[in-house]
């Protein structure tokens, strides 16, 4: 349920009405706005009712939350949400670029990948030491080793960085070395993981999962967000459909649908979304004309030695083109790139 208070109400009107939704044992949500102030109200709708809020002096309306997903719908929140990844605003005017492996091989793979993305004005390293591979007989990642080598090599280049985390066992390392954590498509509905990623204050990557609907990936977002944990990422990353040319179908309806029902930042995966190396850049292009807050992109320093997911990595000459190509696109959607770094 939604409280819209009355343009003269004041902030101990508001936190009176606060108060009582708290104590009929429903979730109160305070949110004070340039014109009015609106308050939230989460439970069960019919204690909400016997509560009778429209008859209160200071209320100007009380409009139920029509979809599923409360906490992430803009009927609750109609402001973009800004999810700071380090030193990087994603959901803000600036397109976010998340580069880096698949999986994060040695340190010196991890480095020199690390170098050329961010040269080309990446602001993300990405790269999983803990891997979701389809079977048990591939390489499954460094673990804990390659968290440690993430840590290092984001210090010494200026990156921040995400990877997946698949066991809420190894939560408090990821916490640890790595500034955003991503949930993987096949833990999309690990309910414990969402929980307990809710727990903690660190920005989340969900992605989409495999076969799940907009519906079903929003709620899961909202485990995170009514865990407590508000900073929250959604990833489309393509799903399965019957189409066999392609890896997966990358679902653009799905980032404007998102953007206009959810406040949360949206990040296209065209590496996962396709499969194929030369639909990266295309499809990523396409993300910035319909609305996505950025990219996450696999990209590999010899894509043909790359231990998974070779067919859709990006060389250091395939990431550099993708970023000149892409510019123009994110300019003429009014928004800007990081600056390019540069460095050594
Ligand atoms: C990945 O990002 O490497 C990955 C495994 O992605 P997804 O969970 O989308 O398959
Ligand atoms: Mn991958």
């Amino acid at each position: 349920m939604i409280i819209i208070l009355r343009p003269d109400a004041s902030e101990q009107d508001a936190q009176e009405i606060l108060q009582k939704i708290d104590t009929a044992g429903l979730k109160p949500l305070h949110m004070p706005g340039v014109e009015r102030t609106v308050i939230g109200a989460l439970g069960d709708e019919r204690v909400l009712e016997s509560l009778h809020l429209e008859n209160l002096p200071q209320v100007d309306l009380v409009k139920p939350v029509l979809s599923k997903y409360k906490l992430v719908s803009r009927e609750i929140y109609a402001q973009d949400t800004v999810v700071q990844v380090g030193n990087t605003p994603v959901g803000s005017e600036q397109f976010a670029i998340m580069a880096g492996p698949c999986a994060i091989e040695s340190e010196e793979q991890l480095l020199e990948t690390a170098r050329y993305v961010k040269n080309a004005g990446a602001t993300v390293l990405r790269g999983g030491a803990f891997k979701p591979r389809t079977s048990p007989y591939s390489f499954q990642g460094l673990g804990v080793e390659g968290l440690k080598i993430m840590s290092q090599v984001g210090k010494e280049v200026g990156l921040d960085t995400i990877t997946e985390l698949m066991d809420v066992n190894d939560l408090d390392d990821v916490a640890r070395y790595i500034s955003a954590i991503q949930i993987g498509a096949r833990n999309m509905q690990n309910y414990t993981l969402l929980k307990a990623v809710g727990e903690t204050q660190k920005p989340v990557l969900l992605k989409r999962g495999l076969s799940a609907t907009i519906e079903e990936l929003l709620l899961a977002a909202e485990y995170i967000v009514a865990s407590g944990n508000p900073n929250v990422m959604i990833c489309e990353r393509g799903i399965r459909t019957f189409e066999t040319a392609t890896r997966n179908t990358l679902d653009l309806n799905a980032v404007a649908f998102i953007k206009e029902r959810s406040h949360l930042p949206v990040i296209v995966d065209p590496s996962h979304g396709t499969g194929v190396r030369t639909l990266v850049s295309p499809m990523a292009k396409a993300a910035v004309a319909c609305g996505a807050d950025g990219v996450i992109v696999e990209c590999h320093r010899s894509p043909k030695e790359s231990v998974s997911d070779a067919a859709q990595a990006l060389s250091p000459q395939d990431f550099h083109t993708l970023m000149q190509q892409l510019a123009p696109f994110v300019a003429a959607s009014g928004r800007t790139l990081a600056e390019v770094a540069r460095a050594s």
